[in-house]
């Protein structure tokens, strides 16, 4: 059994970014040379996500609005958690966007649905930030 480990770096110009990561994750897929297997990708951070949807910009403003009618992030003084943080909002936006997705991989290519590809969820940037990607297979 092969397995290959990356960490991709993020640090956006805003506090709310998606970004498109299938190729950084192609690109872990085709450098550990698993055919049959399986990838992991998660947030290493409390405050991001990773998640599959659409790459579709309308889409991506829903999540948007939506995510700030759930939790909007102003104003900071609504949340107990922002006595010493200003980012409760962050927290609460990566639980409903989730933490990580696992993908098949089948002849060395992600086995994907129509349309889904793997975004990273910035819910607290301009700042470093991690994901790791987790390659387990043969
Ligand atoms: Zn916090």
């Amino acid at each position: 059994m092969r397995s290959y480990r990356q960490t991709l770096v993020f640090n956006t110009d805003r506090r709310r970014e998606l970004i498109n990561i299938t190729p950084d994750v192609e690109k872990a897929l085709k450098e550990s040379g698993v055919k049959e297997g399986f990838v992991l990708v998660n947030a290493m951070h409390i405050s991001a996500s990773v998640f599959i949807n659409d790459d579709e910009s309308g889409l991506h403003q829903d999540f948007e609005d939506w995510l700030e009618k759930l939790a909007p992030e102003k104003p900071h003084s609504q949340y107990y958690h922002n006595k010493a943080e200003d980012n409760a909002d962050a927290h609460l936006k990566r639980s409903i966007m989730g933490r990580e997705v696992v993908v098949a991989i089948t002849e060395g290519a992600l086995d994907f649905g129509p349309w889904e590809q793997i975004f990273y969820g910035e819910f607290d940037g301009k700042r470093r930030k991690r994901v790791l990607i987790k390659i387990i297979g043969e």
